[in-house]
């Protein structure tokens, strides 16, 4: 007997097949968050001068969000930038920096990795990565059941209940930050803990951060600081140019970050 989702499966094949992915894309279930927070409009605020990369949000996110400590799947993770003297640009995040950087060595592959000496580093800076709850999400789009949409306060969600495992989304997203979870076989990503956020709690990373990098506001409430700090302050989005509208603001966002 077929499982629900191979049956979805097969039929959005045969749909597939016969009308094309123009056709199949608008087989779209519509469902609205039941959240207590209607008119919020939630953004992330990560300061690059305060994080350290310690990595204590990216094991705070783990275990909140039932993503395998082991696996090499996680919804955010923090990137390491080296420029060079010589003018070369070294980026690592080993196991998404969930042990925050040990090594000074750069991992560059799998078993590769570079030495680098303190007076040949240039600059040095890490950056958070996490789903931009994108304003205009390429994502959501793509997903042929529905499973990934968005809520009236600006939060991508995905509903494992209806993810049939395609990746469409997972290829789509232009950040990258879309995994498939390695036990419910479905798509993941980071919701900024829509779970707690929808009942006045902040985002497990934003709690374990000891430095106050990351942070989250209601861009609906101008008193909010984070809003403040948005709208009156030189903030940078990753890839503006895409036209995704990315609801996570930097500080400090480096020229040479992707
Ligand atoms: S960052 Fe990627 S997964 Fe997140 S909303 Fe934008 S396109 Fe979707
Ligand atoms: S917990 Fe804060 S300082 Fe540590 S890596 Fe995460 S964002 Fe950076």
């Amino acid at each position: 007997m077929l499982t629900r989702r191979a049956f979805i499966r097969r039929v959005l094949q045969t749909i597939s097949g016969a009308l094309g992915a123009a056709s199949v894309a608008a087989v779209v279930f519509r469902r609205r968050a039941a959240a207590n927070t209607k008119t919020a409009r939630w953004a992330f605020l990560v300061d690059t001068y305060k994080c350290v990369g310690c990595g204590f949000c990216v094991k705070a996110c783990k275990l909140e969000n039932d993503v395998p400590y082991e696996a090499n799947a996680t919804r955010t993770w923090v990137e390491r930038y080296i420029l060079t003297k010589k003018g070369e640009l070294l980026i690592d995040t080993p196991k998404g920096a969930r042990d925050g950087f040990i090594s000074p060595n750069v991992q560059l592959g799998k078993n590769t990795y570079r030495e680098v000496k303190p007076d040949e580093i240039a600059k040095a800076f890490f950056v958070p990565k996490l789903c931009n709850q994108c304003e205009n999400p390429p994502c959501v789009q793509v997903c042929p059941v529905g499973a990934t949409y968005q809520t009236e306060d600006g939060v991508v969600l995905v509903d494992r209940k209806w993810c049939i495992g395609c990746g469409y989304c997972i290829m789509a997203c232009p950040y990258g930050v879309r995994f498939f979870h390695p036990v419910y076989r479905v798509a993941d990503k980071c919701n900024f803990c829509y779970h707690r956020i929808s009942q006045g709690m902040k985002p497990a990373c934003v709690e374990a951060c000891p430095f106050g990098a990351r942070l989250i506001g209601d861009l609906s409430n101008p008193s909010d600081p984070v809003t403040q700090y948005i709208m009156t302050q030189r903030v940078g989005v990753l890839k503006e140019d895409y036209g995704t509208k990315p609801q996570v603001y930097y500080v400090g966002l480096s020229k040479e970050v992707r």
